[in-house]
């Protein structure tokens, strides 16, 4: 166990494996186009601020963030690059963003007069990046709205409180290749586009894809790719592939040691509510991560690890701190190492297989993984 761990669950974070993703998706990004990493909610879980310093080191000219506050995390940390946040509520921290260059987005009307404001007290030209909804149906200006938006924006430019620095976009089923709404947001997209040429904008990135389109569709690369799990070396969905095919590997490896080892009797419940009974005498192994620690309740009677050289599944319920695994016929003792998941080069399982057994995506078991889990950079 790595000695600042308390040798109980701890994650592996693999930074090499995140520059070398980032490599990798720059060489995939059609004509030059740069590449923002996503490091939002903990950079994915894998640790915010040492995910951009290797994603910054292998030519991430862009990082971007979900909330303000994540961003000036990323300055007060010593990042000096560009930086980009989009989820904005009235009265956020508009005019801290500006003094900290960061580029912020606007959606509508509301957020372009927050802006003016804000950048008027601090005596600073903003810079902004103009979000419209080209489908997802989410965040951003919708379409009718869009004139109107650009209008406001380009009128705030001559003035010299703000630069319309970006016009961007986010799909919605960009992880299932083929879908038609995804060739339908591509073109209202280029509509939305050429709304704010007419205008008068000349935004320095226009921007639209996520990890899935940055691996599957060049047309959607336009100045900037906006990768997330890709950077985390995961696949965004079955459908798009699987990591290896992209020349990715994950760089996150959940680890615990054994904390109790014990032989019990045929017919033995496990676990709260008894879902699972001893098929005969046996070894009960116990895991020490629990679902506060990120292991998905979920995933109970499904999740696998590797545990003395085999898988296994979880024996019962995962309860808050802990679960159980039935050894069968096999041995173990306490401080043997586990592993829950991870690239799977030690045939260990990856976050895709939690993903699958607990009826979720790889995305929210890497980010769930709990503020109480170390995290040891490598
Ligand atoms: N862009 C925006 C606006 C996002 O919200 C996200 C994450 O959901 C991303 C890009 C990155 O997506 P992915 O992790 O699929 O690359």
């Amino acid at each position: 166990p790595h000695p600042a761990t308390g040798g109980r669950v701890w994650a592996e974070i693999d930074l090499g494996a995140v520059r070398d993703n980032v490599r990798a998706l720059r060489a995939r990004a059609a004509g030059g186009a740069d590449l923002m990493a996503v490091v939002k909610a903990d950079g994915y879980g894998h640790g915010a601020v040492p995910v951009a310093r290797a994603a910054r080191e292998a030519g991430a000219t862009w990082l971007g963030t979900a909330t303000p506050q994540e961003a000036l995390a990323l300055r007060a940390a010593g990042d000096t690059g560009r930086v980009l946040c989009w989820l904005w509520t009235p009265g956020g921290p508009w005019r801290e963003a500006i003094e900290a260059e960061l580029d912020v987005t606007a959606s509508g009307h509301w957020a372009l007069r927050e802006i003016r404001a804000a950048a008027r007290a601090a005596g600073r030209t903003a810079r902004v990046q103009l979000k419209v909804d080209t489908g997802l149906g989410r965040n951003g200006c919708a379409p009718a709205e869009w004139p109107g938006l650009v209008a406001a924006a380009r009128e705030a430019e001559a003035e010299g409180v703000l630069r319309v620095t970006g016009v961007w976009s986010h799909f919605a089923c960009a992880d299932e290749p083929g879908h038609p709404s995804i060739a339908a947001q591509e073109g209202v997209f280029r509509e939305a586009l050429a709304t704010a040429a007419r205008a008068g904008l000349d935004p320095e990135v226009r921007h639209l894809a996520n990890s899935p389109a940055t691996l599957t569709l060049p047309s959607s690369h336009y100045d900037l790719v906006r990768t997330g799990v890709s950077v985390y070396g995961l696949s965004p969905s079955p459908e798009v592939g699987l990591p290896g095919d992209f020349g990715l590997r994950p760089a996150m490896t959940l680890r615990a040691s054994l904390a109790s080892v014990k032989r019990v009797p045929g017919g033995h419940g496990v676990s709260y509510g008894h879902r699972y009974r001893t098929p005969g005498e046996t070894t009960l192994a116990l895991v020490p991560a629990g679902y506060a620690d990120g292991v998905p309740r979920h995933a109970s009677g499904t999740g696998p690890v590797l545990l003395a050289g085999k898988w296994r599944t979880v024996a019962g319920r995962v309860a808050m701190d802990q679960f159980v695994v039935d050894l069968g016929g096999d041995t173990a003792a306490e401080g043997d190492p586990v592993v829950l998941f991870g690239p799977g080069r030690e045939g260990e399982p990856t976050a895709e297989d939690w993903a699958r057994a607990a009826g979720t995506i790889g995305y929210e078991i890497v980010t769930r993984i709990g503020a109480r889990v170390p995290r040891v950079h490598l």
